[in-house]
Order: structure tokens, then C-alpha cells, then sequence
């Protein structure tokens, strides 16, 4: 038998260290909480690695974004956890767990007890073999989801630079536009290969993406929508030379990036705790259908109070309010009250930068002018305002799109809501 404690973390990601912030932050007794990671860094934010890791100049590395820089918080490093009596257990993959037994095998063969256990396992980027296409290890094809990939990816983009070669991005999601954009960054061209009709189909409506991909183009990025590749042509050294589409066509690559979509981490429960859209299901406590097990972040299938359904969000905001929340949930269970978060997202690419608060269901109007660089949108649902929208905002106004978002005022007026444009939500 190996080592014991109160609570173990499994996951050293993002949620991991806002969970572990929140116990230090709650004088949580030294030596009673332990965080396993199959990583060798102490929780980061990940967010950084599609941004200020891939800048041409003055790259952000570690150890400068260690949770919780993200949110003004202290910069965690290994010696933060040893100082508060956290056992930081890096490099080990925990291989199996017992949830009835409250034990967890790591891939040393050591056997961990917990009383409590918190799931932050996040997810794992899908493979393109998940697609039906094989071949995508090349020291030339990137993913992006550990800082691992993100080393990868950085060499990668040197040595395709320093032959003036290109790249092609495959997905038209976050993690695609935002590696187009740093590609651009390092003067590298790009062409991105994805089946929607339009960047970020699954958030941006034709006329948000429309400015989002003229701005793209302008600055070297050229867009094969509607089609998905079929294959990779390589060289004799094993490395990609083109993309194959469906359609036959091809695209010399010295380069690629798979941006496809993640899945949660969950394979070590199933058939333990009850699953729910992929995700491990929790209650508004952050507790899994076994009472000793909460789970947070990615990996999580949690009730959505503001709208009475089940989600499931990838997004590091939620990943660092459901770890707090876990957190005052087992050590001040009688105080708190179900999680009741609202969807928050964003991202910064080249000098752009957007948000997006609460749900985009039902139609949605657009206002302010996309050439001054700043507009946004509304999604109206049964006469209701329920997301808002806005590139190139201010602190304030963000401020006053979560309020709105937050709140759900009836809108008796489309059209005024319209001509109001950001200044319904400022005046709300
Ligand atoms: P993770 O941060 O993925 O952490 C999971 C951890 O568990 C990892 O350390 C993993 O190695 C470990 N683990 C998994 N299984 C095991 C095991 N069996 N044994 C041991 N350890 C294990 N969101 C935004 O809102 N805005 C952004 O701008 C943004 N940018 C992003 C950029 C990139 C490149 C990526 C990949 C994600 C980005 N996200 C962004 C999403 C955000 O980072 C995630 O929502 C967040 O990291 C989720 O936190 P988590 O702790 O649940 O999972
Ligand atoms: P996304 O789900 O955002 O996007 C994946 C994209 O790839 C979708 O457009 C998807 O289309 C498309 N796709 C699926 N299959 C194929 C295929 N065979 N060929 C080409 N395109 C395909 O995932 P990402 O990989 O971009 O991001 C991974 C995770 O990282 C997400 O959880 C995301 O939230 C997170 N992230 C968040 C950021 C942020 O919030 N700013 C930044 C970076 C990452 P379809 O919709 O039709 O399936």
C-alpha cells in the first residue's frame, strides 16, 4: 500500500490549481492534499499556449504562466505546493481507479488512498485517425493540448520559417484560429481545411465570421471550407509534404495543425460513476453520482441552473469556478449553493479580441459597424436576450454583456434592440 490523504486532486491542469489556490486559501491542513499529474510542470494556464507561447518575440514559457496568474492570483510554482504542505506527484499517469475501494494505480505501481477524490482529467485532443485517416505522427503534424505539443509546435514552426515553407491548419475552431493567427505571426502562410461553411460555426453566425476571415485573409490565410482532407502525401524521411482533400485537390504542407475537437478524459470511471454527454455527470456541488467523488473543468457533464439543462463546457472559466466550487462544496458542504455559472467565452487573435456571454440560441441581430473594428450581436430566445457578443470592447462594456447576458431582459423591440446595439446592454 503507498501513500494516503484526505484529498487527491487526479489532474494537474488547469482546475487542479485553482482547486488547490482554493484549499490554501481555505488554511486547508498540510499534508492532506495531493495532486497527480501525468505532466512534469505544476499547473498552468492553458489558454496560453495557442497566444503568448507561439509570439514570434518575447514568447511567453514557463515558469511565467503557472496558475493562477490568469485571474491576478499567485504564481503557483512547485515550491508554492510544497510551502503548503501539497504533495505535488508530476510525471505519473494514474493507470486505474478503484471509486469503491477509494484507491488510484499510478504507472509506478503505487497505490493512492483518498477519502475525497476531485476528477480533473480535462480532455484529450481527437485524433485525425478518429477520422479515418492514418499517419498523423510526423515531427511535421502538431496538436496543441500540453505544453509538450506547444514545444512541439514552436519547432515545428522554426523549421518550417527557416525554409520559407507554409502550413495548412485542419479545423475552423478555436484551437485552428487561433494557431492560424500566430502562424501569420511568424510570417508563415497558411490555409485552413474545415467542413462548416464558416470559421467557428458552432458560436459565430456567417456575418461574425465573414470579418473574422476577411481579416484573416488580408493577412495571408487562405480558407478551404466545406471539405475535410483524406490524407497525408509524405517524404522518405516519414515527413508531411501535402494534405490530401476529399475532393482530390491537394495542399503542399511543410507544417500541420490539428485543431478537431477534444474529448474528456473519462475512461478510468466508466462504469463507475454515471456519465452524461460524454462528460462524468455532477450535481450542482461538483459531486459525481458517488458522494466521496467530485469532478471539475473539461471532463464534467454539469447542470446549467440558468438554462435547466446538462452542458458541458470547455472553456477555462469554467474549469476554474467548478474547482473552486468543489472545493467550498466539500469543506463547507452545509453553505453552498448548487453551482450556477453562465457561459463565458473568448479569445484574442492578432490584435482582436472577443467575449461572448450566455447562449446563442434562437436569432440573433447584429449591430455597430465591422470596418471600425468594433460590433457585436444579440441572440434573442422566446422574446428574451440570452447571449451577447462584442469584439473589441472595453472592460466596462464586457461588463455590462454579462450582466445582460446574466439577467435575460424581455425584448419587446427587435428592431430598438438593434439600433441600441451596445448600448442596450451599457444602459442596462
Ligand atoms: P486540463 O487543463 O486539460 O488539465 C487536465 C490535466 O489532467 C492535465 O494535466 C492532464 O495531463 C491530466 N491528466 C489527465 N488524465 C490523467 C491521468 N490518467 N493521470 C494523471 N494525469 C492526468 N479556454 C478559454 O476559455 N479561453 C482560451 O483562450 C482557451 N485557450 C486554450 C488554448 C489551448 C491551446 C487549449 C488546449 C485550451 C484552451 N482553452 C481555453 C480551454 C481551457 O484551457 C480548458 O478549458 C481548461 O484547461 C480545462 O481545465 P481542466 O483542468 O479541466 O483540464
Ligand atoms: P473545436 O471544437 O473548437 O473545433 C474543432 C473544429 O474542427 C470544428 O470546427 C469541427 O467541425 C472541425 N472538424 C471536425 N472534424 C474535422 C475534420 N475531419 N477535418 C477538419 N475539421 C474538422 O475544437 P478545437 O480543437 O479547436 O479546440 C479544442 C479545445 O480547446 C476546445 O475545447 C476549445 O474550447 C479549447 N480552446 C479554447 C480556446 C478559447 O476558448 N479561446 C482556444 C483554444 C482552444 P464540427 O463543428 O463540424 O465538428
Amino acid at each position: 500500500m503507498g501513500r494516503s490523504f484526505q484529498v487527491v486532486i487526479l489532474g494537474g491542469g488547469t482546475a487542479a490549481g485553482y482547486a488547490a489556490l482554493e484549499f490554501v486559501k481555505n488554511d486547508y491542513n498540510h499534508g492532506d492534499l495531493c495532486i497527480i499529474s501525468e505532466e512534469s510542470v505544476a499547473p498552468y494556464e492553458r489558454p496560453a499556449l495557442s497566444k503568448g507561447f507561439l509570439l514570434p518575440e518575447g514568447a511567453a514559457r514557463l515558469p511565467s504562466f503557472h496558475t493562477c496568474v490568469g485571474t491576478g492570483n499567485e504564481r503557483q510554482l512547485t515550491k508554492w505546493y510544497k510551502d503548503h504542505g501539497i504533495e505535488l506527484i508530476l510525471d505519473t499517469r494514474v493507470v486505474a481507479a478503484d471509486v469503491k475501494g477509494h484507491t488510484l494505480r499510478t504507472s509506478s505501481q503505487e497505490t493512492i488512498a483518498f477519502r475525497t477524490l476531485i476528477i480533473a482529467t480535462g480532455a484529450r485532443v481527437l485524433r485525425l485517425e478518429e477520422f479515418g485517416i492514418t499517419g498523423s505522427v510526423a515531427p511535421n503534424i502538431c496538436y496543441l493540448r500540453s505544453v509538450q505539443d506547444a514545444n512541439k509546435l514552436v519547432e515545428a514552426m522554426a523549421a518550417c520559417k527557416s525554409i520559407g515553407g507554409s502550413a495548412v491548419v485542419i479545423g475552423g475552431g478555436y484551437i485552428g484560429m487561433e494557431c492560424a493567427a500566430a502562424l501569420i505571426g511568424n510570417r508563415i502562410p497558411v490555409t485552413m481545411v474545415f467542413p462548416e461553411s464558416h470559421i467557428m460555426a458552432r458560436l459565430f453566425t456567417p456575418e461574425i465570421a465573414a470579418f473574422y476571415e476577411q481579416y484573416y485573409e488580408k493577412r495571408g490565410v487562405t480558407f478551404k471550407k466545406g471539405t475535410v482532407m483524406s490524407g497525408f502525401e509524405r517524404n522518405d524521411q516519414g515527413k508531411v509534404e501535402a494534405v490530401v482533400l476529399k475532393d482530390g485537390s491537394r495542399l503542399p504542407a511543410d507544417l500541420v495543425v490539428v485543431g478537431v475537437g477534444i474529448r474528456p478524459n473519462v475512461s478510468l470511471f466508466e462504469g463507475q460513476l454515471t456519465l452524461e454527454k460524454g462528460g462524468i455527470k455532477v450535481n450542482g456541488k461538483m459531486q459525481t453520482s458517488n458522494s466521496s467523488v467530485y469532478a471539475v473543468g473539461d471532463v464534467v457533464s454539469f447542470p446549467l441552473r440558468m438554462y435547466g439543462e446538462m452542458r458541458k463546457l470547455e472553456h477555462v472559466d469554467h474549469a476554474r469556478k467548478s474547482a473552486a466550487h468543489a472545493v467550498q462544496a466539500i469543506l463547507c458542504p452545509e453553505k453552498i449553493e448548487d453551482y450556477n455559472y453562465m457561459p463565458y467565452f473568448y479569445s484574442r487573435v492578432f490584435t482582436l479580441s472577443w467575449q461572448f456571454f450566455g447562449d446563442n440560441v434562437g436569432s440573433c441581430i447584429h449591430y455597430g459597424v465591422q470596418s471600425s473594428g468594433k460590433f457585436g450581436a444579440y441572440w434573442i430566445n422566446k422574446g428574451k436576450l440570452v447571449g451577447a457578443f462584442l469584439e473589441g470592447g472595453s472592460k466596462d462594456e464586457y461588463a455590462a454583456l454579462a450582466r445582460v447576458a446574466r439577467d435575460r431582459p424581455e425584448v419587446p423591440d427587435v428592431n430598438l434592440l438593434e439600433d441600441q446595439g451596445l448600448g442596450f446592454a451599457m444602459a442596462h
